[in-house]
């Protein structure tokens, strides 16, 4: 059967090179060349761009950003045995797609790209998704190394990751997340348009660096907010000891009886920078 870009259909490819999901490395597949072109056009333009992309697999994302125009293509891939498959799609678009065999968690990826900011676009493996998301957020420099993520995660994540003051999924990604950049959900994802199914349904995020965050301390932040979600049901009077408590509290103005939630991300960078 034709496709999109002349290449074999991702079932086929995946039967060739016996590319049977592995569980432990989040392996969820998604093999419509469509949905995979939505996910990646929802990163903007991608004609003049270096993109980089975590764990292509099979590769139905990766074919979508360079079908779409990307200049360059970096993949980095934990799973020897995508490899075969990924160099067919870089023969396909010659000088077009770098594939670096190795765990995400060890990249240094500002390191990739020395040239200047990238898209990062991927279908994250769920058990590292959040850390990956984390270290993106968290470099001392800023504006980082990056221009536009474009990921997909578990909805709860999703949610977690655009959740706004008085909201039960509000925490220490929404702090974190909403004091560096702008979030929202594009879209959801259903659980049939993976091979293998997950359990739960997906959704497609989409953070661009705010240009000039409030000044903090990022260590100051992840230690309010670590105690203050720590214990997310009591009142900050309680929760906010380790860092000062109901004296720090009315010095930013805040009444020591509200909860975490209910907290807006200025107030929260506000208790970092007293503390
Ligand atoms: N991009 C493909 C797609 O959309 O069909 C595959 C997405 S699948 C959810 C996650 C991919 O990340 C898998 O190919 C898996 O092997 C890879 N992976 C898992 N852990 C990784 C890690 N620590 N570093 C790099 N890749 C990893």
């Amino acid at each position: 059967m034709a496709t999109l870009d002349g290449l074999p259909p991702l079932r086929d490819v995946i039967d060739r090179f016996g590319l049977d999901a592995k569980k432990a490395l989040g392996q969820n597949f998604l093999l419509d060349l469509n949905l995979t072109q939505k996910i990646a056009r929802t990163a903007g333009p991608l004609e003049e761009t270096t993109v980089i992309e975590v764990g292509p697999g099979p590769g139905g994302l990766t074919r979508a950003i360079l079908s779409l125009g990307a200049k360059k293509l970096i993949a980095i891939e934990r799973d020897a045995r995508c490899l075969p498959a990924l160099a067919e799609i870089g023969d396909h678009y010659p000088g077009r797609l770098e594939v670096i065999e190795g765990d995400a968690l060890k990249t240094d990826f500002a390191a990739l790209v020395p040239e200047g900011p990238v898209k990062i676009i991927a279908n994250l493996p769920y058990n590292v998704g959040t850390q990956l998301l984390i270290n993106w957020l968290l470099p001392p420099a800023w504006p980082p190394f990056w221009q536009s993520l474009t990921l997909m995660f578990q909805k709860e994540v999703g949610q977690r990751i655009v959740a706004k003051g008085n909201d039960d999924h509000f925490g220490r990604l929404g702090v974190l997340c909403g004091w560096r950049t702008e979030a929202r959900m594009a879209f959801d994802v259903p659980p049939q348009a993976f091979t293998p199914p997950p359990k739960v349904t997906s959704t497609v995020v989409h953070l661009t660096p705010r240009e000039t965050p409030m000044p903090c301390d990022v260590a100051k932040l992840e230690r309010v907010t670590q105690a203050a979600f720590g214990q997310r049901r009591k009142m900050l009077r309680q929760s906010l000891k380790p860092v000062g408590g109901e004296a720090l509290l009315n010095r930013a103005g805040i009444d020591p009886a509200r909860r975490a939630e209910t907290l807006s991300v200025e107030e929260f960078v506000a208790l970092a920078n007293l503390i």
